[in-house]
């Protein structure tokens, strides 16, 4: 079975996992996603310290040009609000205007509350609650989340060969994937080895 690996297990990396199994489960392929976390004992340490314990999940009124990367943010929400619409077409009479990120989380059973200037946070005002259902999401869809897990370096495939990425951890270990979605955090960055094109070069 082919694997899309997943590099860190933060905020990002948690999402991609659950949102490259549903991808997967809808378009009915058969594949296994495995999400490498390098702390030594769990996944998204880092959304605890967030918000004061609370996170600050989100803002009311998102805007791309509050980005600083306004074109890339951009694509992003329409691209997800068009797999969204896609999705809800077939399943729902739910409407579209909210917030597509928060109506996944609204799925993942997590409902916000609207604080001063937008700030959205979770109801039950911990961020833990974020961290769990990202968490108990990803497990639901089958997700192998493997902690203890440093990835040093990233292979590609020959190129013009059918192979396949190679991982390489710190503990010596080898994975191989079809396709690898690196989350590791901007400033951790600089610690992965990646293939040339993809190789880090801006911090910012
Ligand atoms: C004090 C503080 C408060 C914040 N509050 C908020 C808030 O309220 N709301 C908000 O939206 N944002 C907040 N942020 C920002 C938010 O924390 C980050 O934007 C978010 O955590 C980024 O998520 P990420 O998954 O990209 O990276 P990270 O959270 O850094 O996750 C990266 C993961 O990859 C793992 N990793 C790193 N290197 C490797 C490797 N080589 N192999 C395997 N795994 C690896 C790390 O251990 C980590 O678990 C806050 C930040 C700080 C510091």
């Amino acid at each position: 079975m082919e694997t899309i690996a997943i590099i860190g297990g933060g905020a990002s990396g948690l999402m991609a996992a659950v949102e490259a199994s549903l991808a997967l489960r809808q378009a009915g392929a058969v594949a296994h996603v495995a999400l490498f976390e390098a702390d030594t004992e769990r996944v998204g340490r880092s959304i605890l310290a967030t918000g004061n314990g609370r996170c600050n999940i989100s803002n009311a009124c998102i805007s791309a040009d509050a980005y600083r990367n306004q074109v890339f943010v951009e694509q992003a929400l329409m691209h997800l609000q068009s797999a969204y619409a896609a999705e809800r077409s077939a399943t729902s009479m739910r409407t579209l205007e909210a917030n597509p990120v928060l109506e996944r989380f609204a799925d993942m059973g997590l409902v916000t509350r609207e604080e001063s200037e937008g700030r959205l946070y979770p109801m039950a005002n911990k961020a833990t609650s974020v961290l769990d259902v990202l968490r108990s999401t990803a497990a639901e869809l089958g997700v192998d989340v493997q902690t203890d897990k440093r990835a040093l370096r990233v292979d590609a495939p020959a190129p013009g060969g059918a192979g396949c990425f190679n991982i390489r951890f710190a503990d010596k270990a080898i994975a191989h994937a079809a396709a690898v979605i690196v989350a590791v955090g901007g400033r951790a960055a600089s610690g992965i080895q990646l293939p040339e094109p993809l190789a880090c070069s801006d911090m910012q």
